[in-house]
């Protein structure tokens, strides 16, 4: 089906939003971006409808917008951000395009709506920049997992692949993806980046990288995110993809997930970091898992109070029965809230203790936890210490020396590649 690839700029203020078109193009990506479909994840949706106001195609998604808008909480209304989104939807002429946010108690909010045109309102494809494809897993009959370069030049391709053939093992050798390898493909596209390497600060990516990518985002300094999700949506139409994952040209630790937008992450840091990273972000990115750690520096704020139950599948309240959203996957004789040293730590973390002591250090509390590799309910998710729990005492969305996301994460994100390889 033809695809109508939409750029907007999404626009707020800490208390307000408001979506615009910038541009539009047919897209000949046969991908589930813009095939949509209904999926319960995520802080926003757009649905296409049909005249009857029947749902012909919908997606969850997560933005850069509600990130800053929680790191801007008691500004006044005159601070304005302003970010660039780009989402493909199945091209029904005249059909109604809704875009909503999830406000309280799930609710979702109308923020804009817009009928699509007809072909001829609409320019012709417009070439993508020069790139070069390589396939690193499987082959062409497969929508791939795309590894996009960013940071690298014309002249450092062979380094980009080097590292996106690197990273394409450590995923295709971990679960999930290692029991889904037959269905999956890996991919990897060298869109060459005027300059070398990764800014450190947003005001100076423009000029330098083919996405706007940098780090300091939102004033932390290893929060690394591409801006120009524009450019990025160019560079690989045509080009079906599962999921983007951007390898950023710097050895500096940085990465971010978005879900249903990208991943990001530095492709030359230590490399502990980078196998930890990597389906860390993803689970971010194409899951829509949330964080479970607490209790360090975070990204942005959160309140689950305000919102009531979190929407990411693996972080939890729990309800009035004492239940977890996972509880079908909570063995019975399994207490919940699962015990475990939640006190020890917090002063662990609390200790001021150096980087790497404290790494493992965590590692041997949580290495000796007697419940490790159980699924229960343990208290601590999602930048909370109370209130929130999370599937098992350690996943890779808690702590870098978990060996593996948990059972729940992996269901989770099973439960999406299904959806994909179901549309394939
Ligand atoms: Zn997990």
């Amino acid at each position: 089906m033809t695809a109508l690839r939409i750029d907007f700029l999404h626009r707020g203020t800490p208390r307000s939003e408001a979506y615009a078109i910038a541009g539009w193009a047919a897209s000949t990506a046969a991908d589930p971006h813009c095939r949509g479909r209904l999926d319960p994840r995520g802080g926003y949706r757009w649905s296409l409808l049909d005249a009857g106001g029947g749902v012909l195609a919908s997606r969850g998604y997560s933005t850069l917008l509600e990130e800053w808008q929680s790191t801007v909480v008691g500004h006044d209304e005159g601070v304005h951000g302003e970010f660039r989104e780009t989402h493909c939807v199945p091209w029904v002429a005249g059909a109604l395009l809704r875009v909503e946010r999830r406000g309280a108690r799930h609710r979702f909010e109308t923020l804009f709506e817009q009928r699509l045109p007809a072909a001829a309102e609409v320019p012709p494809v417009p070439a993508p920049p020069p790139r070069t494809l390589r396939w690193l897993h499987g082959d062409g009959t497969l929508r791939p997992i795309l590894f996009v370069s960013e940071g690298y030049t014309a002249d450092e391709g062979e380094v980009f692949f080097d590292r996106a053939r690197h990273a394409a093992g450590l995923l295709m050798a971990a679960s999930p993806f290692a029991e889904q390898r037959d269905r999956l493909a890996v991919a990897a596209l060298h869109v060459p980046s005027p300059a070398s390497g990764i800014p450190a600060e947003p005001g100076e990516a423009v000029a330098g990288t083919a996405f706007g990518t940098h780090y300091g985002t939102f004033g932390m300094a290893r929060y690394m995110v591409a801006e120009d999700l524009h450019a990025l949506h160019r560079a690989v139409d045509g080009i079906g993809h599962v999921t983007l994952i951007l390898l950023a040209n710097s050895t500096v630790y940085g990465g971010s997930g978005i879900f249903n937008s990208n991943a990001s992450l530095a492709a030359h840091m230590d490399e502990a970091d980078f196998a930890y990273v990597l389906p860390h972000e993803l689970g971010h990115s194409l899951g829509g898992l949330g964080d479970e750690y607490f209790g360090k520096e975070i990204t942005y704020s959160t309140d689950p109070d305000e919102a009531g139950e979190a929407w990411e599948p693996n972080v939890s309240a729990l309800d009035a029965a004492g239940r977890p959203k996972w509880a079908a996957q909570i063995d019975a004789g399994m207490p919940v809230p699962s015990p475990w040293r939640h006190g020890d730590f917090l002063a662990l973390l609390a200790s001021g203790t150096p980087a790497a002591e404290q790494r493992a250090q965590v590692a041997d509390l949580l290495g000796s936890e007697p419940l490790r590799g159980r699924v229960g309910a343990f208290e601590g998710a999602r930048y909370v210490p109370k209130g929130m729990y999370r599937p098992e005492v350690d996943c890779r969305m808690f702590s870098k020396t978990a060996p593996r996301l948990c059972a729940v994460c992996q269901q989770a994100m099973v439960e999406v590649l299904d959806e994909v390889v179901r549309q394939a």
